[in-house]
């Protein structure tokens, strides 16, 4: 479960707040789309989630945010890689490794896990995301679709309860969206996994979503429902 008290980022830049008054809980094992124009702070508030608001980029948070009932900001991101993963749009920038399996492996390396233990999550892994057969693969080797898929993957094996992702389909063709839509839905129904996916290509992805979060404009009042309730607002 993710909670948001009250909560409001100011970058020094702006005079006006990126977000105003975020005041929402999105429930557990749930996909909730985060959708809204550009500039609204679709960025901003997933990085409030993940600890990257204020720790790296900057920006006074106000309130508070919690995930698993662990506060983003009393927390260093480090210290919340075991609830919160987060993917971005570019996979190919953030890989350290060079192979599937080696990146799959990379993702759990800070939390002092067994050998044995790690070596069983990169397997299962494989197996979830249907990347068993390219585990030797160079990353630089697959289409984007997988290359999304390993992204995600190396996340997950810290077992997270909840996944950020920035809009993860804006690279990839329809057919390599749908494959990765398609995982992270797996993830919500069988593990019961919180996902939380900023999107502005609404239609490709809406009828994967539980939730809606809808971030009017800047500084603005977001709304939270069922997709069809907010898709009619
Ligand atoms: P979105 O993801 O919806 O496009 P953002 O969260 O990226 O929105 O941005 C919201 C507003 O905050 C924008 O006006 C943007 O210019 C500003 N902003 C975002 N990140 C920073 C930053 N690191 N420093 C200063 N201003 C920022
Ligand atoms: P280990 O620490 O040996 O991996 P765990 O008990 O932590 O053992 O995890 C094994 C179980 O976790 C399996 O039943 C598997 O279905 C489940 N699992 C797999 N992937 C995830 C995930 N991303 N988040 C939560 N649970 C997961």
């Amino acid at each position: 479960m993710i909670t948001f008290e009250q909560v409001s980022v100011q970058y020094h830049e702006s005079a006006e707040p990126a977000l105003h008054g975020v005041d929402l809980t999105i429930p557990e094992g749930e996909l909730c789309l985060l959708v809204g124009p550009s500039g609204a702070g679709k960025s901003t508030l997933l990085g409030t989630v993940s600890g990257l608001v204020p720790h790296f980029t900057g920006g006074v948070l106000h309130g508070r945010v919690t995930v698993n009932g662990r506060d983003t900001r009393t927390h260093r991101p480090r210290e919340l890689a075991d609830v919160v993963g987060t993917v971005g749009q570019d996979p190919l920038a953030h890989f350290v490794t060079d192979t599937v399996e080696d990146e799959l492996a990379y993702g759990m390396e800070s939390l002092g896990l067994a050998p044995d233990v790690m070596r069983r999550r990169v397997e299962e892994t494989l197996d979830l995301l249907g990347l068993a057969e390219l585990r030797g693969r160079a990353l630089t080797a697959l289409s984007g679709g997988q290359q999304q898929r390993v992204a995600i993957g190396s996340v997950l094996t810290t077992h997270p309860k909840v996944l950020v992702l920035d809009e993860p389909t804006s690279a990839l063709d329809p057919g390599a969206a749908e494959e990765v839509l398609a995982v992270l839905q797996r993830l919500v129904h069988d593990l019961g996994t919180t996902v939380l996916m900023a999107e502005h290509r609404l239609e490709r992805v809406v009828q994967y979503a539980d939730q809606v979060l809808l971030l009017p404009g800047r500084g603005q009042t977001p709304v939270l429902g069922e997709a069809a309730e907010v898709m009619a607002h």
